[in-house]
């Protein structure tokens, strides 16, 4: 054990009883500016009213915190923001990855500021890696938009459930809708449960494709076809353009074989090209006809309230779940429980009664 020894008698071993200085200097920590007071909960939401941008970066922040205190200010700032949100359009959109999401909400999101609309990008993605440099997170993307006093861009929360984040962005949502964002656009990659969620707080839920790519290709489900209020075939330019309307022909068939919907609108099916920019004012001529349709026969104002009260339901679901997994010795219990079942000792009914009874006595 030769080498063994040599190691330990070199320079790299640390001599015991040598104090190491501080790292910090003392005499820097006393000059060090005194930090900024935290704003009051009336300061950020009259800001937000009244159009800081920055105030409403910092609440959004706020929102997205983990922290109890940041949490509670957080209630507070949009129980006041409140009174002045709902007046916007919300939109869902979804698709793939590489459809165009990013080009399109580019371009449409400047046809609408150009329009003299107010636009916030928010995007729904729980998968916490991909908002690194991710569809929102990329500051490359969506540059122009980036750079336009009327529009807002904010990245998806990165960290928690599906559930916590769509909580988060629907809260984001009513911050910018008081900070005067006519027009909120909440984009979501279409491969999983996000589009559920997104759909679940919009007005109108867009779809977009791509021709010449089967619907497995595309990784879209026939639930989230059934969800979209308008199909939008992207990349229509170039050699595309004729099979994009091949496409859009298509789509407005499959579409028709779906059960009427309840707003009493028919779903669409368009083509347009994010990259030319043609077709995007169309997009938009639908999304007001359609609000039109469905503020005139009552759904809009239905929907919404729909939507408000499975809020309420989700929450309640949601804190309830919370509250049981993180009361004290549950987790332990459950993990017990689960051997017994597994040694056939007891039944996963009689388990999951006895952890609940073991829940509601605590
Ligand atoms: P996302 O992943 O859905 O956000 O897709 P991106 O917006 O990043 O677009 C993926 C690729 O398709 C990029 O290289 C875009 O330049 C390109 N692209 C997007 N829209 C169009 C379009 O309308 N026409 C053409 N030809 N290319 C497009």
């Amino acid at each position: 054990m030769d080498g063994e020894k040599d190691i330990f008698d070199s320079a790299l071993k640390v001599n015991e009883g040598i104090e190491q200085p501080s790292i910090v200097n003392e005499h820097f920590l006393k000059n060090l500016p005194k930090r900024k007071p935290q704003l009051t909960a009336e300061e950020y939401a009259d800001g937000i009213i009244g159009g800081n941008r920055t105030l409403l970066s910092q609440a959004i922040t706020l929102i997205e915190s983990t922290l109890p205190k940041h949490e509670e200010l957080a209630q507070s700032v949009l129980e006041m923001c409140l009174p002045h949100t709902g007046k916007s359009v919300r939109i869902g959109i979804t698709g793939v990855p590489g459809v165009g999401k990013s080009t399109f909400i580019e371009a449409f999101g400047k046809y609408l500021t150009n329009g003299g609309h107010k636009v916030a990008v928010l995007a729904i993605d729980p998968s916490s890696q991909r908002s690194k440099g991710s569809i929102l997170g990329d500051k490359t993307r969506m540059e122009e938009l980036s750079q336009d006093l009327n529009a807002f861009i904010r990245p998806s929360p990165s960290a928690g459930s599906l559930g916590g984040v769509a909580r988060k962005t629907r809260e984001t949502v009513l911050l910018c809708e008081a900070a005067g964002f006519d027009v909120i656009i909440i984009e979501t990659v279409g491969v999983g449960q996000s589009e559920t969620a997104v759909h679940s707080m919009v007005d109108f839920f867009l779809l977009l494709m791509l021709s010449g790519a089967g619907d497995e290709l595309q990784g879209i489900k026939r639930g989230i076809m059934e969800m979209a209020d308008a199909i939008l075939i992207n990349k229509a330019d170039g050699d595309n353009k004729q099979r994009a309307l091949l496409a859009k022909a298509e789509y407005q068939n499959a579409l028709h074989l779906f059960p009427p919907t309840e707003s009493g609108w028919y779903p669409k099916a368009e083509t347009c090209s994010a990259y030319t920019r043609e077709g995007i004012d169309k997009v938009w001529g639908m999304i007001d006809e359609y609000l039109m349709m469905v503020k005139e026969n009552g759904y809009f104002h239905k929907r919404r309230k729909y939507q408000a009260r499975r809020i309420m339901i989700e929450t309640i679901e949601n804190e309830l779940l919370e509250h049981f997994y993180q009361t004290k010795g549950v987790q332990k219990a459950i993990a017990d429980y689960g051997k017994a079942i597994e040694a056939d000792q007891i039944s996963s009914y009689v388990a999951a009664h006895r952890l609940l009874e073991l829940y509601l006595k605590k």
